[in-house]
């Protein structure tokens, strides 16, 4: 037997749990199940590509066995079990990227971290809450020697080779003794066992059985009962399962623990069947802007879990978008090479897309508080589909907001900005900058100000990237106000003072050759006595800046 540390941030994990700062710690069981269930799916699914595992897949389960003396609560799966290098590295360590961002936040705000820890799923440390001791046995399909690991939650764990282990994973709960009295937290009875798998697990599609005891005639047995519905929940309609549910299911999919924002249901028959379930978070992921952010939603094919994160169903600018899509047509072999070529994949992907997109639009006009959630969370990833999706460019561009001048705190919508622009006016006037400030302090604004001409201030690094690649929108071209000539006089005099002050310009242009192309005469500005402007299809000297930053 060996004892090993837990990682730093493991460890500080763990006090969190052990200290239990969440009111509602019926969750753990949701977690150990929602585990088992990954782990039932990943055996079916390994025994079917290797035919040669020596996996037993024939009754496939989760039990929940309860020892009221003993104090204990067993959740065990014959699923795909880990090997001891995998123990120590799943559950001694945290992987997951964000990890070390999110215990930073947590210690400098001590009020609201059920709050900020609800964004990041504690899995498996959730034990803690209502254990003060927990015991993990486990062997891996394929293999002989199981794993036994035992831990109190305090810094260190045991680890140590068994000889008998059974296919799959036990999870061994002591349970703390400071519960036992209160029946709001007795977990080794049977109804609270039942009402929080019914509240938190029935869409699991692995059956739960609970061993319960009968008595007839007299006389007392124990068997195990299936206590959860097991239907899956993208196959029902929308009347037929609830809201909870479906965010129940959720938190199960995307160990978030927080509402989703939006639930998009599709079904499609006919020649090519799917079913999907999608969710839009309510808040970014710390990841999101990180390269190694996966994306996509989990591939069943006819309710077999074939994977997690299809990335050729869910294009980058969506990577948020959480969910399920089950299509009823595809191999079960298929591979994440085959996924990108083929064809209904890739029809599928755009369906999803379109109906993504015109959600949102239909949140945009009917609830502005939601919609105004998801852009503050999630409007600057979808802008770069303004560069990378061509095809769905027109209907992004319905759903982005700016910040204008036109309010010190509401954003715009474009179509909004093009039924206040002025008469006569042609283009869609926007600037871009490091920040609002920076941007409403430059000397290029002057003339737009004095003359009231609205302008977009742009001040996301992506915004740099779309406005030079998107040409239009509704038949208005966007112009930059710091390129080329934007010319707002209203009479002919730029033209005759050009001429009045004609050797002055040239006496200029020749004594500043080195470092610029031609001075001249402008409108834009009203106190300031010069500024520069980038010629009309010259890069603007932010963009300038990221790719010289990304080595271009
Ligand atoms: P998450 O489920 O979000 O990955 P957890 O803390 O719940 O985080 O679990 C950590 C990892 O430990 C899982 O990703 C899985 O690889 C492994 N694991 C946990 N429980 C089981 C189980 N019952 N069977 C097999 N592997 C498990
Ligand atoms: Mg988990």
């Amino acid at each position: 037997m060996e004892t090993l540390e837990f990682q730093a941030e493991a460890r500080q994990l763990l006090q969190l749990m052990v200290h239990s700062i969440y009111s509602n710690k019926d969750i753990f069981l949701r977690e150990l199940i929602s585990n088992a269930s990954d782990a039932l799916d990943k055996v079916r699914l390994a025994a079917f590509k290797d035919k040669d595992l020596q996996a037993d897949t024939d009754d496939l389960r989760i039990e929940l066995e309860a020892d009221k003396d003993q104090r204990t609560l067993t959740i065990r799966d014959n699923g795909i079990g880990m090997s001891r290098a995998e123990v120590v590295d799943l559950i001694g360590t945290i992987a997951k990227s964000g990890t070390a961002e999110l215990l930073r936040k947590l210690k400098e705000s001590k009020e609201n971290s059920a709050d900020l820890i609800g964004q990041f799923g504690v899995g498996f440390y959730s034990s803690f809450m209502v254990a003060d001791k927990v015991t993990l046995v486990t062997r891996k399909a394929g293999e002989t020697e199981g794993t036994k690991w035992e831990s109190e939650g305090e810094g260190t764990y045991t680890i140590e080779a068994l000889d008998d282990a059974p296919q799959g994973t036990s999870v061994i709960l002591h349970l703390k003794p400071e519960d036992k009295e209160d029946h709001l937290f007795d977990y080794t009875a049977e109804f609270k066992l039942r009402e929080i798998v019914r509240r938190y697990s029935d869409f699991i599609t692995w059956p739960v059985r609970l061993k319960v005891e009968k008595t007839a005639d007299g006389e007392t047995t124990t068997e195990f009962e299936t206590i959860n519905s097991m239907k899956a929940l993208w196959a029902r309609s929308k009347d037929e399962a609830t809201e909870d549910e479906f965010k129940e299911f959720y938190r199960h999919i995307s160990h978030d623990w927080t509402d989703p924002l939006e639930i998009i249901q599709m079904q499609a028959e006919g020649t090519f069947e799917y079913q999907a379930l999608l969710f839009i978070p309510s808040r970014a992921p710390l990841d999101l802007f990180m390269r190694e952010s996966k994306r996509g939603p989990q591939l069943y094919v006819k309710r077999v879990f074939i994977m997690d994160e299809c990335e050729a169903l869910m294009p980058e600018y969506l990577r948020f978008i959480k969910g399920v899509v089950d299509a009823q047509d595809l191999s079960l072999n298929v591979s994440r090479e085959i996924l990108q070529q083929d064809r209904q994949i890739q029809l599928m992907r755009r369906r999803l897309v379109k109906k993504i997109l015109s959600t949102i639009k239909a949140m945009s006009s009917s609830d502005a508080e939601k919609y105004k959630t998801f852009w503050q969370e999630f409007g600057a990833a979808v802008k770069e589909g303004l560069v990378n999706d061509y095809d769905n460019r027109d209907a992004i561009l319905e759903i982005c907001a700016f910040a204008s001048t036109h309010s010190d705190d509401e954003l715009t919508s474009l179509k909004d900005y093009v039924s206040r622009m002025k008469e006569g006016q042609e283009h869609i006037y926007y600037l871009t900058g490091a920040s609002r400030t920076i941007i409403e302090n430059s000397p290029h604004m002057e003339a737009f100000k004095a003359k009231d001409y609205e302008v977009l201030i742009l001040t996301d690094a992506v915004d740099e990237m779309w406005v030079s690649s998107v040409p239009a929108f509704d038949g208005k071209q966007f112009q930059s106000i710091a390129k080329g000539q934007v010319d707002l006089s209203d009479d002919a005099s730029t033209e005759e003072k050009t001429k009045d002050f004609a050797d002055l310009l040239s006496w200029m242009t020749e004594t500043l050759k080195d470092n610029i192309k031609e001075v001249r005469l402008s409108s834009r500005l009203t106190t300031s006595p010069a500024c520069i402007v980038g010629d009309a299809n010259d890069v603007t000297p932010t963009l300038e800046k990221m790719y010289r930053a990304m080595g271009q």
